[in-house]
């Protein structure tokens, strides 16, 4: 199997199991197994479980749910039992279609809003990517990783930070924070820094210091603290706001 249909062939397997998480949690399958099966197989993957599954019809939902753990089994996925079952990170392309509109939105937002900053600083870590572990909080929110180019940071020893917030601002705020770590763990600079200072910047510790504003500022704790720009404004070189 050459990259490109191994890449096509984990994707496919990926939804697949997303589909087991999900009856786990839920008690439900929200896609189409079949039509998951199906896919698979036009991607190049094959098993005779795996052809059995794509045979079915849509009123064999129960035949789909049996036959669900021996496809995934076929294909190499270890479902284990208990705790570890939840160890595998899912790509945000395979999980976003479960969650809340509104949530995706907000994310994907704050994704778009902290990769600007790290575009226009010419950080050179890669693209900013979002992954789910296939847990949710007690709140019910997905818990949501940061990774760079696809690749899902699992933290440095401690839990990896999981991003979110109940509205755009303070998921940027999460998005950003964990970027900060993300970058010290895995490339070791402290990222943004002030210009003038070459200090590294840092996020408002409480809500009350921007809410004002309605949005979050990047501040230098240099020459008695400064603001330097607003998250999703930054540029190289930014003459500081003062
Ligand atoms: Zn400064």
């Amino acid at each position: 199997m050459d990259g490109y249909a191994a890449d096509r062939h984990t994707w496919r397997v990926d939804d697949l199991k997303a589909a087991w998480y999900d009856l786990q949690l839920t008690g439900k399958v929200h896609v189409s197994l079949p039509h998951l099966a199906a896919e698979a197989l036009a991607a190049g993957f094959d098993g005779p479980m795996l052809r059995e599954l794509a045979g079915l019809g849509i009123r064999d939902d129960l035949e789909a749910l049996r036959l669900l753990p021996m496809v995934l089994a076929e294909s190499g996925c270890d479902l284990g039992s208990g705790e570890e079952s939840w160890g595998e990170i899912m790509s945000w392309a395979s999980s976003r279609d479960r969650f809340e509109p509104d949530l995706v939105a907000r994310t994907e937002q704050a994704l778009a809003v902290v990769q600007r900053d790290l575009d226009r600083t010419g950080a050179k870590v890669g693209r900013l990517t979002l992954h789910w572990t296939g847990r949710f909080d007690d709140d019910g929110e997905p818990q949501l990783l940061l990774g760079f180019d696809g690749e899902p940071f699992r933290g440095g020893g401690d839990p990896p930070p999981c991003v979110g917030g109940p509205d755009l601002p303070r998921t940027v705020l999460s998005v950003a924070a964990g970027v900060q770590e993300c970058i010290m763990e895995l490339f070791v600079f402290f990222w943004p820094e002030c210009p003038l200072h070459r200090r590294g910047l840092h996020l408002p510790e409480s809500d009350s210091e921007w809410a004002g504003a309605g949005w979050p500022a990047w501040r230098c704790r240099g020459a008695g603290g400064h603001d330097i720009a607003l998250l999703g404004r930054l540029c190289k070189g930014v003459s500081p706001i003062r």
